[in-house]
């Protein structure tokens, strides 16, 4: 047989393999019996049906009221808690093979995003801070369906202070031959904003407070500089995340009219009622981190009394930024830190008094509303996109149990399955 003859068979018969092993995306999909949470301020359904077509939810609630059409696929979640699709809105697209999506293989790329995210029930991510067009060729491959992903936005390059590439990414941006991400004006802060936003980015980061070991320990942004960068952000409808480190680099962020706090500072002692005020008037939101205070100080090797003392600070500052009716927005900077597992995160955010339904609007309905997805995601209703989570466990009971994900969706179809492992 020619050469070509056989390897048109075998990328026919590869096709076809493919497709019929692929899940059943069925036209339409139920998932019946679970306990539904539609959204953190909703009654429980006790036993309660989803249908999703076409990507969609088409119809949500009690089981006993809704007819499953013949042919539909059925996914029996009796004893399971249904909540929607989760957001994790501080990650870092950059351990390989992330950080090399244009070369790495589908199953490559798919084996990692499991590790890192959709086993965890993430079907939408802020990478805020990775190679420069990483994360949008990572998004093109999920976009296309070759990949199992979540949704992916992106603030692209960060922008340093000038001299203030932080000590922990320096050596490896050297290594991988980035280009420099300092600015040195609020003009070219605000020329390469504008750039990265038209290539596609979905936002801006920027060190307020840059760690540069040293004498100097931290370096501030300049305030013009800040200023003009959240300023080209804003005019185009995105928003501007901040590191803040230090107090001073809080007042920056605040100054420059940052939306979305990385970190708290909890170096910094506790954040008072009149700093909470500061940023809950200017509508800011935070991303608590709580998990990576306490995993690099234990990779410093601290002792376990300053680990708590700072992890405490954390807590009180996220706390209070809460019950001020700040906006918290779950996220962990996972990516940057090798630690996936979320369960630590939500037991830490427990312990700094946030209720399940508190931590379920940071991971649902809070995320959708500040970048402008409420229309079609955070919640379960009818018409929104078919994000949904099926945990083994009720998070009522204990937070820890919004770790416990049995089945990822996202537009209705598995990105993750525990069964399929
Ligand atoms: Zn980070």
């Amino acid at each position: 047989m020619h050469a070509w003859l056989k390897q048109t068979i075998r990328v026919l018969a590869s096709a076809w393999l493919c497709a019929a092993s692929m899940p059943a995306i069925a036209d339409e999909l139920a998932i019946v019996g679970a306990r539904l949470y539609t959204a953190p301020d909703a009654a429980a359904i006790e036993r309660g049906t989803v249908l999703v077509r076409d990507g969609r939810i088409a119809a949500v609630g009690p089981t006993a009221d809704i007819a499953v059409p013949r042919g539909a696929a059925v996914v029996d979640a009796q004893g399971a808690v249904l909540t929607a699709g989760f957001w994790n809105s501080h990650v870092h697209l950059l351990p390989p093979p992330l950080r090399d999506a244009r070369r790495a293989t589908a199953p490559e790329l798919d084996a990692a995003l499991q590790a890192m995210l959709t086993r965890w029930g993430f079907t939408a991510v802020f990478d805020i801070g990775s190679l420069p067009g990483g994360a949008r060729a990572l998004r093109r491959r999920i976009d296309t369906g070759e990949v199992a992903g979540p949704m992916i936005l992106t603030t692209d390059a960060l922008f340093f202070p000038e001299g203030g590439t932080p000590i922990y990414v320096r050596e490896l941006f050297q290594q991988l031959n980035v280009p420099s991400m300092e600015v040195a004006s609020a003009a070219q802060a605000q020329s390469r904003a504008r750039l990265q936003l038209a290539d596609g980015a979905d936002g801006v980061k920027m060190m307020a407070g840059a760690i540069v070991g040293g004498p100097v320990g931290v370096l501030p942004m300049d305030r013009t500089i800040a200023a003009a960068l959240v300023d080209e952000a804003h005019r185009q409808h995105k928003p501007a995340f901040a590191h803040p480190t230090t107090l001073q680099g809080l007042d920056i962020s605040i100054t420059s009219g940052v939306d979305v706090l990385a970190h708290p500072t909890p170096t910094e002692g506790p954040w008072s009622p009149e700093l909470v005020k500061r940023l809950t008037d200017r509508r800011m939101a935070l991303t608590p981190t709580l998990t990576l205070i306490e995993i690099e100080l234990k990779n410093d090797s601290a002792p376990p009394d300053v680990v708590q003392r700072f992890v405490a600070a954390g807590q009180q500052q996220v706390g209070a930024f809460a019950r001020a009716g700040g906006q918290v927005l779950f996220g962990t900077d996972v990516g940057y830190i090798e630690w996936f597992d979320t369960r630590r995160e939500y037991e830490l955010m427990a312990g700094a008094g946030l209720d399940w339904r508190a931590i379920l609007a940071s991971l649902t309905t809070a995320p959708a509303e500040r970048f402008g997805h409420a229309a079609r995601k955070g919640r379960i209703a009818v018409g929104m996109d078919a994000d949904l989570v099926l945990l083994r466990r009720d998070p009522a009971t204990d937070p820890a149990a919004f770790a416990d994900v049995k089945t990822t969706w996202r537009a209705g179809r598995v990105i993750y399955d525990a069964r399929a492992r």
